[in-house]
């Protein structure tokens, strides 16, 4: 049975993203910069990331005793963990699950995108910030070209995922590229959604001034396409939707920074090393690997989690200007967005 569990501010838990590695092929400078993982820095090593069968049987409970229905794969790079379909597989199987998506940078789908679809996966949500390979070239911090990300689109949709971008907008770095985003991506019938830059961790050394808000999206593209706003579709949804006037194309814009969402989040994220963190801007995750490896039987795991949902509080969103700038945040790469 599908159970509601409240946190302190009478939020649900409908949705669990569970990341499978910390590793990554790009070093986006926003999320990793290569200057802080570079050569020598130590990435989980395996035995201190979940089994898939230590991942199935958190699912499971989240699913059937908090009320979660949706799950997303993330990582790190979600692909870089080997044999992820089996993954998907099982996790298809758990009851009440009604949607299963990933996030990724799309350079491995060409290889995986059958396996994907055919393991059960549902959408795909692929991130790209520019369409110019020197930009891009310089945010990914590895020179990844730009066609090697259209190349992994155009196999998740060859396969029958469904996919929607995600594009990350970082002022000076590329705000000129969101009217060449939008036009193309509308004309390829995919959904695209701006992320404004945000300060998840201390690494990327994030600053106000670096954030183009949702604001300017949205008159930087009504310019050229007039947009008007439409409705969310579920309580929760965190890109406020635009459409092209006369069609149905539309966009989406997550505005974390600059108009904040905490008061319906009802988001939980599971690190790969299986930490539950409460909020993207948390400094400290729950650790459920220790409860999963003692001998605790799941009625008594599932006490444990609704423990941690029960007392939540989280708003950093909606309380950032409240928080010391230097707080010590976890890493994008740990928890996935
Ligand atoms: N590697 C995969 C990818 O890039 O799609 C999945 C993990 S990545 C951490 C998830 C999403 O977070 C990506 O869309 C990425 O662009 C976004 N992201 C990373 N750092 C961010 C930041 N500082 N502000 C806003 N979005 C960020
Ligand atoms: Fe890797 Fe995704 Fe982070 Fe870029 S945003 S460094 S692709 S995990
Ligand atoms: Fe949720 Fe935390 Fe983001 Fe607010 S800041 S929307 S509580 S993840």
């Amino acid at each position: 049975m599908n159970q509601t569990v409240l946190d302190a501010l009478e939020r649900p838990l409908r949705d669990l993203r569970i990341s499978v590695t910390d590793k990554c092929n790009f070093r986006c400078t926003y999320c990793m910069p290569a200057e802080i993982f570079g050569p020598d820095y130590t990435f989980l090593p395996k035995g201190q990331l979940l089994s898939f069968e230590e991942i199935e049987r958190l699912a499971k409970i989240f699913v059937k005793d908090l009320g979660v229905k949706k799950l997303r794969i993330t990582g790190g790079e979600p692909l870089m963990r080997k044999d992820l379909p089996i993954l998907i597989k099982k996790l298809r199987a758990i009851n009440g699950v009604e949607d299963i998506a990933m996030t990724t940078n799309a350079s491995l789908l060409p290889k995986h995108a059958k396996d994907l679809k055919d393991a059960g996966l549902d959408r795909v949500s692929v991130s790209l910030d520019s369409l110019s390979d020197e930009v891009f070239g310089k945010i990914n911090g590895r020179g990844v070209r730009v066609q090697t990300v259209l190349d992994g689109i155009e196999a998740a949709s060859q396969f029958g995922l469904k996919v929607k971008l995600n594009m990350v907008v970082k002022r000076g770095i590329n705000h000129k590229d969101v009217v060449p985003m939008a036009k193309f991506f509308r004309e390829k019938g995919h959904i695209l959604r701006f992320i404004e830059y945000m300060d998840v961790g201390n690494s990327n050394k994030w600053k106000l001034d670096d954030v183009y808000t949702k604001k300017q999206i949205i008159e930087d593209i009504h310019n050229v396409m007039p947009l008007e706003p439409i409705q969310a579709n579920y309580t929760g949804e965190v890109a406020t939707r635009y459409r092209y006037v006369g069609s149905e194309d539309e966009i989406g814009v997550i505005s974390s920074v600059s108009d904040s969402f905490c008061s319906s989040c009802n988001r939980a994220r599971l690190s790969a090393e299986g930490q539950l963190y409460t909020c993207l801007f948390a400094a400290k995750g729950h650790d459920l690997r220790t409860l999963l490896r003692s001998d605790l039987t799941d009625i008594a795991l599932a006490d444990k989690i609704k423990g941690i949902w029960n007392v939540r509080r989280d708003r950093y969103s909606e309380e950032r200007e409240n928080n010391p700038i230097n707080k010590q945040k976890v890493e994008m790469s740990h928890i996935g967005g």
